[in-house]
């Protein structure tokens, strides 16, 4: 039996990680592969959104076994990756982040500089002339709307605007509309323990000799998250202790007014007031018109720190 090709996106997976699999597995299998996209964390409230809309499922996967053959979506990092992905095989990455990627074979290896993966997809679609079905037009909307907050983060790019208007025929979907319900429904926090809710969207970046962590909620009120916030730098210090970080950088974002909340913690907690010219209060900045991981807090804090 020919083996079968496992498709994942990140850790914490987001809602691109989760429909770019999913949509690189029926791409995949057009092109004649044995595939099957997975996913290797716990799906969010904003993912379970479409992925109830649509009336789909994907499996979970703790790790997988040596020289398993597998396809990264929306990441590139073995420290964003599966359990054992030093002894996998990978064919291929498709993705929209900074290269940190060595692998001592010949890969398929795509990434452009776009707001999401999805974007990518897309144009593998095009570039195969492949049709796109309508739940897959749906799927990599969900993912654009996702990654470029409604297309108003820096991160969105003219191309990304101009591949969504181009789905949104096919979709059939209202995607304001139905882009702020989805957005929305991340929001919702409630059942979250502040365990959980620093790892919803958390990812760990090495430097030379600095570990760190930057994790980032959606919130249409930073405030009602701040309530918590005595519980929720006791998780992190935990997490910092455990993990051996430097920093740790939460990130609350209002996706209303396209701002953030830090809580900045760990030995090098200061580098934020250099980084982004605010002073840490209660262990707290805010950040205008900060909503970018990839763009915004990544960058200034790898300069800083
Ligand atoms: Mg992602
Ligand atoms: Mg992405
Ligand atoms: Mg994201």
């Amino acid at each position: 039996m020919e083996e079968e090709i496992l498709i994942f996106g990140h850790k914490n997976p987001d809602t691109d990680s989760i429909c770019s699999s999913i949509i690189m597995e029926n791409l995949e299998k057009k092109l004649g592969n044995k595939c099957k996209a997975v996913r290797i964390g716990k799906i969010n409230k904003e993912t379970e959104y479409v992925l109830n809309y649509l009336g789909i499922d994907i499996p979970y996967v703790e790790n997988i076994n040596n020289d398993q053959k597998v396809i990264l979506v929306d990441h590139n990092e073995s420290t964003q990756s599966v359990e054992n992905i030093e002894n996998a095989k990978i064919l291929k990455v498709i993705d929209h982040h900074t290269m940190n990627f060595k692998a001592p074979y010949l890969l398929y290896y795509r990434a452009e500089p776009v707001g999401c993966t999805s974007t990518v997809l897309y144009h593998l679609y095009k570039e195969k002339n492949i049709e796109i079905e309508k739940n897959i037009a749906i799927l990599m909307l969900s993912a654009i709307i996702s990654d470029t907050l409604l297309f108003k983060s820096p991160t969105c790019t003219e191309e990304d605007k101009i591949v969504a208007k181009e789905l949104e025929e096919i979709a059939g979907i209202d995607v304001e509309k139905y882009g702020l319900e989805m957005l929305k429904a991340g929001t919702n926090l409630d059942d979250f323990s502040e365990e959980e809710l620093i790892n919803i969207d958390a990812k760990e970046f090495k430097k030379e000799n600095a570990k760190y962590v930057i994790a980032q909620v959606n919130t249409v009120s930073i405030e009602d998250v701040l309530e918590k916030q005595e519980k929720i730098e006791e998780v992190i210090n935990k997490e910092i202790a455990e993990k051996n970080l430097d920093l740790f950088v939460f990130a609350i974002t209002d996706i209303l007014n396209s701002n953030s909340e830090i809580i900045s913690l760990g030995k090098k907690a200061n580098i934020v007031e250099n980084a982004f010219n605010v002073n840490l209060k209660n262990n707290r900045a805010f950040l205008e018109g900060v909503v970018s991981r990839k763009k915004q807090l990544v960058p200034n804090i790898d300069k800083n720190i």
